[in-house]
């Protein structure tokens, strides 16, 4: 590898020629090279081949092993996905006529019918004309113009459901208008977090992940009302379950709660994922417990070691290791 004191060096003594002549070389290399990484992206994301190793997607095996940034991961393996569904983006993006934003802000508007024209329109498309393509590709429903406390916005689900009505009534009825966009009223409060609080909400958003994949605030914020009333209102104050550790006399899938809590605590709500190199995966969102011998071969619900909590990607993949591999 060329020291970086000898890069600069060239770069001192070079002529403009020189140095115009070296950049677009190294711009056609670079193009080339991103082709042939997207193609590898690509290809193993299809294997879930990030998996063994013990990251629990190829996202998190790009920033913590290649060092890439989340953005650079994101809109990498973005890319590659369609690449891997439309080839020819690779060819625009090695000859340059197209760049890794556009297929980024592009992609999810391709179909086999029309990426030739859209890809063909991008081409040496600004920014800008790249944001009114994808925009008038998928046009959003107008946001509203002043912020007050109390909202009126529109009831998507009443709506539709109110207009797939109203269309049979209408068909029967002769009724030519469709009748009014359902109103809701919504309140908007505005605070800022300190530290603390802010570290919890993005633990709790961590942790539900598996219920809200899209991690919203509000709802994040309804279920952590929800337990909170839970615990100190006396009208929905539910009794505890026995937690009392004992064997299951009945042998069932089931874990019950001593185990999850043992677990839990030994595995430090991570998955407990290791791989042949010893990599621990550590994942903190969508986890959930894994019979180690499975159950239906034997293997216990009321024993600890036998238990352990895994990321739903390594729970898949254990499961296809357990079964799939033997058989
Ligand atoms: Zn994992």
């Amino acid at each position: 590898m060329t020291p970086i004191s000898e890069i600069l060096r060239r770069c001192v003594i070079s002529s403009d020629d020189e140095l115009f002549h070296r950049l677009e070389d190294g711009t056609l290399s670079e193009r080339s090279h991103l082709v042939e990484t997207l193609a590898i992206i690509g290809e193993l994301h299809e294997r879930r081949a990030a998996l063994p190793r013990g990251f629990s997607s190829l996202f998190v095996y790009c920033t913590q092993r290649l060092g890439y940034c989340e953005r650079t991961a994101y809109r990498r393996i973005a890319a590659a996905k369609a690449c891997r569904s439309f080839p020819l983006i690779l060819e625009l993006l090695r000859s340059g006529k197209i760049h890794l934003t556009a297929i980024v802000l592009l992609r999810e508007h391709l179909t086999p019918e029309n990426h030739e024209s859209v890809l063909a329109r991008a081409e040496g498309a600004s920014m800008d004309q790249l944001k009114r393509m994808a925009a008038s590709m998928s046009p959003m429903q107008a946001a509203p113009t002043e912020r007050t406390r109390v909202i009126a916005v529109i009831d998507k689900e009443r709506l539709f459901g109110g207009l797939e009505a109203s269309t049979g009534a209408g068909e029967q009825s002769g009724l030519a208008f469709p009748p009014a966009p359902p109103l809701m009223f919504r309140t908007e409060h505005q605070f800022t977090l300190g530290d603390a609080a802010e570290a919890k909400l993005m633990r709790a958003r961590e942790l539900l992940a598996h219920k809200f994949p899209m991690g919203d605030l509000e709802s994040i914020f309804e279920a952590a009302l929800d337990s909170l009333l839970d615990a100190v209102d006396p009208s929905r104050r539910k009794a505890r379950p026995d937690a009392e550790p004992r064997p299951l006399a009945d042998q069932t899938r089931r874990i019950p709660e001593w185990v999850r809590r043992k677990v839990r605590d030994r595995d430090e709500d991570r998955c407990a994922f290791v791989s042949r190199e010893g990599i621990r995966c550590g994942e903190r969102r969508f986890l959930q417990f894994d019979h180690v011998v499975p159950w239906s071969l034997g293997g216990r619900s009321d024993d600890p070691a036998n238990v352990r909590q895994l990321c739903a990607a390594h729970n898949r993949w254990a499961w296809r290791h357990a079964f799939v591999t033997r058989s």
